[in-house]
C-alpha cells in the first residue's frame, strides 16, 4: 500500500524542489510529483543571482525578497552542496556591468545607481579598468560597473542538487501530469508547477519565453573570469562561464505562449550581442541553444501563500525572471509557513490578490 505524505508537491522545478528538501529536512514526509514540460524554466536559465536593474525589479516587496535572496545565497550554496555532494558552480568573482558603446553608458550607469542605499558596493569602472578585470572585454567597451556581491550558479547544477539533497533527506518522486488535485492524496497540497500551475488552479500565471545559446571554445582557452551584464545597442545581454569551457549568454524575452523551440533569429542575436563584448567568443562552437518558459503574473510579482478557501493547499509559484535567485528564501518562508503555520511571505505576494469571492467559495 502506498504511504500517504505528509506534503505532496506539484512540480519539480527549482521552486518545487527546494520547499520539497526543506520540508523533508523539517521532518515531513514529502512527494514531488513531477512531469517535465518543454521549456521547464529551470532546465534552461542561466542562474544570474543579482537584482540588477529597476526594469527587472519594479516593485520595492520584489527589490527587498531579492535582496534578502541575494544575502542568503553563499549559506545555501555551501549546504545544498554539502548535502547533495554536487559542485553547483557557483561563482563569488562578482559581476561587471559593461556598456558596449557610449551610447549604452547611460543604461548600465543606471544598473549600478540603481544599488544604492543597499548593502551592496558597486563600483564604476573606465573602459582600462573594465578590461584588467576581464582581459577577453572588446577593446571597444566603453566602462561600465563592478557589483562585488552579484554572484552567480549553473541553474541546471542546482536543480539536479535540489533533487539529490530531497532524496538524501527522504524525499520520494513520482513521475506523474497531476490534471487535478482531487488526484492527490496527501496531508497537505503544494502547487509550483512554474507556467503550468494553472492547469490544476486557476492561477493568472503566464509563460514568457526566453532562449538561451551555450557556446564551447577551444579546451585550452581562457575563460571567463565574471559574469557579465553588458548592454550592446540599448539592449541587455548576460554572459557567464560554465564548467569545461562553456559560456552561457542569455537571454531574450518575448510572448509566444508555450512554444519552446529555439528560433535561429533569437541565436543570433544573441551571438552579436556575445561577440560585440567578448570578441574571441567568435571562435566558438554553439553546442546548444534552448527556451524557458518563465513564469509571469499580472503584478509580475510571485504568488506565495496559503490558499484561501481551500484547506491544507498552498501556493508557490510566478517567480517570473529570478525563481533561481528567489529559491532559498521563498523555500524557507514557504517551509515555515507548511510546518509551523508562521507566515513570513511578504504581503505583496498574498494569493488572495488574485482570488474572487465566488472562487474562494467554490473551493
Ligand atoms: C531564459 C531564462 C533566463 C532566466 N534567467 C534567470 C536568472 O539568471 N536568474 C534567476 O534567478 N532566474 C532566472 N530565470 C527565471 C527562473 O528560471 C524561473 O523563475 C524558475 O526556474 C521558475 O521555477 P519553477 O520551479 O517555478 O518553474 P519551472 O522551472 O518551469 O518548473 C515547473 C515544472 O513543474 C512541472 N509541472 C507543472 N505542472 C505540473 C503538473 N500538473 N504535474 C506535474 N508536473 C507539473 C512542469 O512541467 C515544469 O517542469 C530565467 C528563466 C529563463 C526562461
Amino acid at each position: 500500500m502506498t504511504r500517504r505524505p505528509d506534503l505532496a508537491v506539484i512540480g519539480g522545478g527549482v521552486i518545487g524542489l527546494a520547499v520539497a528538501w526543506r520540508c523533508a529536512e523539517q521532518g515531513l514526509d514529502v512527494e514531488v510529483h513531477h512531469d517535465e514540460s518543454p521549456g521547464t524554466a529551470s532546465a534552461v536559465a542561466p542562474g544570474m543571482l543579482a537584482p540588477v536593474s529597476r526594469e527587472d525589479f519594479p516593485d520595492p516587496a520584489l527589490l527587498e525578497f531579492a535582496h534578502d535572496a541575494r544575502r542568503r545565497w553563499p549559506a545555501f550554496a555551501a549546504e545544498l552542496a554539502a548535502a547533495s555532494g554536487t559542485d553547483l558552480g557557483y561563482s563569488t568573482a562578482g559581476l561587471l556591468l559593461v556598456a558596449h558603446a557610449p551610447g549604452d553608458h547611460p543604461r548600465v550607469a543606471a544598473m549600478y545607481g540603481f544599488r544604492e542605499g543597499f548593502d551592496e558596493p558597486c563600483e564604476p569602472l573606465d573602459a582600462d579598468r573594465l578590461r584588467a578585470r576581464e582581459p577577453l572585454l572588446s577593446a571597444a567597451s566603453s566602462g561600465g560597473g563592478f557589483a562585488t556581491r552579484d554572484h552567480h550558479v549553473d541553474a541546471q547544477r542546482v536543480r539536479a542538487a535540489l533533487r539529490a539533497a530531497g532524496e538524501a533527506a527522504g524525499v520520494r518522486y513520482v513521475d506523474r501530469r497531476v490534471k487535478s488535485l482531487d488526484e492527490v492524496s496527501a496531508g497537505k497540497v503544494l502547487v509550483a508547477g512554474g507556467s503550468w500551475s494553472p492547469e490544476v488552479q486557476a492561477w493568472p500565471v503566464t509563460p514568457v519565453r526566453g532562449q538561451v545559446v551555450l557556446l564551447r571554445g577551444p579546451s585550452d582557452g581562457p575563460g571567463l573570469r565574471h559574469g557579465i551584464r553588458g548592454v550592446v545597442g540599448g539592449e541587455p545581454v548576460y554572459l557567464a562561464g560554465r564548467h569545461g569551457g562553456e559560456t552561457v549568454v542569455a537571454a531574450t524575452l518575448d510572448h509566444a505562449g508555450f512554444d519552446a523551440r529555439p528560433s535561429e533569429r533569437a541565436t543570433e542575436a544573441l551571438l552579436r550581442k556575445a561577440v560585440a563584448l567578448v570578441p574571441s567568443l567568435a571562435g566558438h562552437q554553439v553546442v546548444a541553444a534552448r527556451v524557458g518558459l518563465r513564469p509571469d503574473t499580472p503584478d509580475h510579482l510571485p504568488i506565495m501563500g496559503r490558499v484561501p478557501g481551500a484547506p491544507d493547499t498552498y501556493v508557490c509559484t510566478g517567480h517570473y525572471r529570478h525563481g533561481v535567485l528567489l529559491a532559498p528564501v521563498a523555500a524557507d518562508l514557504m517551509t515555515s509557513l507548511i510546518t509551523t503555520g508562521a507566515d513570513g511571505t511578504p504581503p505583496a505576494f498574498a494569493p488572495h490578490r488574485f482570488r474572487t469571492a465566488h472562487e474562494e467559495e467554490r473551493e
